[in-house]
């Protein structure tokens, strides 16, 4: 046996066969360091005469995850992956790829250009590149439809979603039962190998553009056209498979590459780079580093089994961590659980779950109305009524029976945690965990610290997270923590605005045409406007000076018009129906408040109008919170945006839609309508002194992430 090593790609030659096996820790990405590896590899096996066939593998559980993504903002490191792929092509021994497990994106497309490929059943593989806002630019887009059908390359290439290899007809030659196979199935594959099988050329097959294919073309795109609204990318991966039906390879590649460049030069590629930067860097948190110790969360008490608290106990449940849940009486419990099991059983219904599955679930969760059961819990999440002595007397009881080292979290919307914590003689054991509704499907939870939460629970609570499959992000106590607090001033200007005469249709659809899943109209409507109601006779001291202040929302609520729940609000919904329906009584509710109130109405106001006020006060928020330090970083603001509020990821968040218009556009926006609207304007629309900061010096939020 012959071989050499470049510590990221090892070449070892036995009998007739070189294998070159890439070992570059975590993931095999195809750093520049993997491209050379794999090129030298080829290249030595070629010129060996002893070789006569070539294995590509990985010594890691996974074949790839695909390129380097840190590599992205350099230069050109040569090789590039294309080169590499085409030498592996035009290699005049048979290549063989085996995969041990999952290849993505890049990782895939190495596969692709070899001249067969083994793997092993219940693998996955993808190209999730389009999850970036761009496309396989490796050639994936030309090989792939040459190996499979349209559709399975299509969906593919379109959904990024990764597939199992048995669904992909065509791809892998030979398809092992088990792990333990592997190995004895590629030397028997090797050994059938004839002089002339060995060489099958991935860019040499022929494909046609027959009736029944360009169907699939015709209804994966008109598919996009209403899914993907407002991504770039889908719609050119379609073009590039589309090119690998009618051009010839070499061209097809010219017609990748082109696609490729437009795509990266996009905002919506930026955007979702961004993106997934900035939900890996949520984790990154300096409140606590390795040798903070963890606490073990084996059990878990939920207080409270109403809306929240079912979500919050399925989470657990569906990761295998038994839940006591309390309520004050029997028939609350038993309706919660109740709750609970018709939700699993709809899941089972729609198969997402077998039968035993939400009988395993249920198991793990009890009820009670004793807070000595809850003596042995690890986490107690609470969640009751949002009133701040009702969370008092709850943590006060908590004090007296939880075991020393219990973290006691709330799931409270808006109210000071720190307060909540002086219920108890453990304040440093107190955190916020804030769940977003419905709790079992939301991915965001806002970690919320107070000023004595020790690091130790920090770091519990972050990594709990992840267990139960949440995006956490850490922020700090404030009315309304990160999210809700940027979300009032959003409804707040919707609100004015119905006043001064926009109909809620407009304010939606300009929320919608921005890439919002609904406008705040519909959103007020689906979460109950009593809950803003009720949000701002709480907060009286902070907006009673402007009294149209949620005037119009609170005439609603008035006469009973709390929304969806009710079938009336801002709009009107028909028996059983979701959709709304606009109301002109509303509008005259409006007028006789904006006349009530000495609010002249106006017929002018524009859609820029609505957006600047509606969504860059929204970020002149995020700024504010910025300067305190709610928030560590901006991009921690995006992924609450994108995972709490269907922020539209190709925008990439808030601050980060913010940098790409420009922060002095943003400063100069509101400094227009600030003036335009006067005392008003002056009250609600002042740039915050970060904004006007960044302004000053053409900056951006992301300078501040570089710093810290
Ligand atoms: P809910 O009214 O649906 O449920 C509250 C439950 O708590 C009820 O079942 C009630 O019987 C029980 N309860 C009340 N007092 C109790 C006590 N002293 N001991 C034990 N149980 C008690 O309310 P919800 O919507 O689930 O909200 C609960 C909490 O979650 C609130 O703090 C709310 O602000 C917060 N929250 C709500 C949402 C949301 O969208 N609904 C989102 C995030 C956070």
């Amino acid at each position: 046996m012959t071989g050499s090593d470049n510590t990221v790609v090892d070449y070892q030659v036995s009998g007739n066969v070189a294998t070159i096996t890439m070992k570059s820790g975590p993931v095999n990405a195809l750093s520049q360091a993997v491209r050379v590896g794999l090129q030298d590899g080829v290249n030595q096996a070629l010129s060996d005469d002893s070789v006569n066939a070539i294995v590509i593998t990985s010594a890691l559980p996974l074949f790839s995850g695909g390129a380097d993504i840190s590599e992205f903002k350099g230069g050109n490191l040569s090789p590039a992956l294309p080169e590499v792929l085409n030498t592996i092509e035009q290699a005049t021994k048979p290549v063989i790829a085996v995969l041990p497990g999952p290849a993505f994106g890049g990782g895939l497309e190495v596969a692709l250009s070899c001249h067969h490929r083994i793997t092993v059943k219940g693998n996955k593989v993808g190209l999730p590149e389009v999850n970036l806002g761009i496309l396989p630019g490796a050639g994936g887009t030309q090989r792939l439809p040459r190996l499979t059908d349209a559709a399975t390359a299509l969906g593919m290439i379109v959904s990024g979603k990764p597939q199992p290899v048995t669904s992909l007809k065509g791809v892998f030659d030979v398809i092992s039962d088990s792990a333990e196979d592997l190995s004895g199935d590629v030397s028997d594959y090797l050994a059938s190998l004839t002089p002339e099988n060995g060489i099958k050329r991935t860019c040499d097959i022929q494909i046609e553009l027959d009736d029944t294919t360009k169907t699939v073309f015709e209804q994966t795109r008109a598919q996009v056209a209403k899914t993907a609204k407002g991504f770039f990318a889908p719609e050119k991966c379609i073009d590039c498979v589309y090119a690998a039906y009618t051009q010839p390879f070499e061209k097809g590649l010219e017609t990748e590459r082109e696609l490729f460049m437009q795509c990266m030069n996009t905002p919506q590629a930026r955007a979702q780079q961004h993106f997934f930067f900035a939900e890996r860097a949520a984790g990154h948190v300096t409140d606590f580093d390795k040798s903070t110790p963890e606490r073990d969360i084996n059990k878990v008490a939920v207080i409270g089994a109403g809306t929240m608290g079912g979500g919050i106990a399925m989470n657990f449940a569906n990761a295998g961590i038994p839940v006591t849940m309390l309520e004050l009486k029997e028939e609350a419990l038993e309706k919660g659980l109740a709750l609970i099991r018709r939700n699993y059983e709809n899941s089972a219904k729609k198969g997402k779950l077998t039968a035993q599955d939400v009988e395993d679930r249920m198991a793990l969760l009890t009820g009670t109305t004793s807070y000595a059961d809850l003596s042995d819990a690890d986490l107690v999440i609470e969640a009751v009524f949002e009133k701040m002595e009702v969370k008092k007397t709850v943590f006060q009881a908590l004090d007296e029976v939880c075991k020393p080292g219990a973290i006691l979290a709330s799931n409270t919307s808006t109210l000071d945690i720190n307060e909540i914590a002086t219920a108890t003689s453990r304040p440093s054991d107190v955190i916020g965990l804030h769940f977003f509704s419905p709790a079992n499907v939301m991915k965001l939870l806002e970690v919320v610290k107070t000023d004595d939460t020790a690091p130790e629970v920090i770091k519990s609570c972050m990594k709990m997270a992840k267990r139960i499959r949440k995006v956490a992000v850490l922020v700090g106590v404030c009315f309304g923590f990160v999210g809700n607090r940027m979300i009032e001033p959003y409804g707040r200007e919707a609100n004015r605005l119905l006043l001064e005469g926009a109909s809620p249709e407009q304010v939606d659809k300009v929320m919608t045409d921005f890439g919002m899943p609904m406008g705040p109209f519909t959103m007020g409507d689906m979460a109950g406007l009593d809950i803003g109601y009720y949000v701002r006779q709480s907060r009286q001291e902070h907006i009673a000076h402007d009294p149209t202040y949620g005037a119009v929302a609170n005439r609603l609520v008035e006469q009973g018009r709390v929304g969806l729940k009710c079938g009336k609000g801002v709009y009107l919904y028909e028996e059983g129906s979701r959709k709304p329906v606009p109301d002109p009584q509303v509008l005259k509710i409006a007028s006789e408040e904006a006349e009530r109130l000495g609010v002249t109405q106006r017929d002018d106001i524009s859609d820029e109008e609505v957006l600047v006020r509606c969504m860059y006060t929204l970020i002149n928020e995020g700024a504010r919170i910025l300067e305190e330090g709610i928030a560590a970083k901006p991009s921690d603001i995006d992924v609450i945006y994108v995972y709490g509020y269907g922020f539209p990821v190709y925008r990439g968040g808030p601050m980060k839609f913010a940098d790409e218009l420009g922060v002095k556009t943003l400063h100069d926006k509101l400094c227009e309508y600030r003036d335009k609207l006067g005392e008003y304007g002056q009250t609600w629309l002042q740039p915050s002194k970060l904004v006007t900061e960044l302004a000053g010096k053409n900056g951006k939020f992301s300078d501040l992430q570089k710093k810290g």
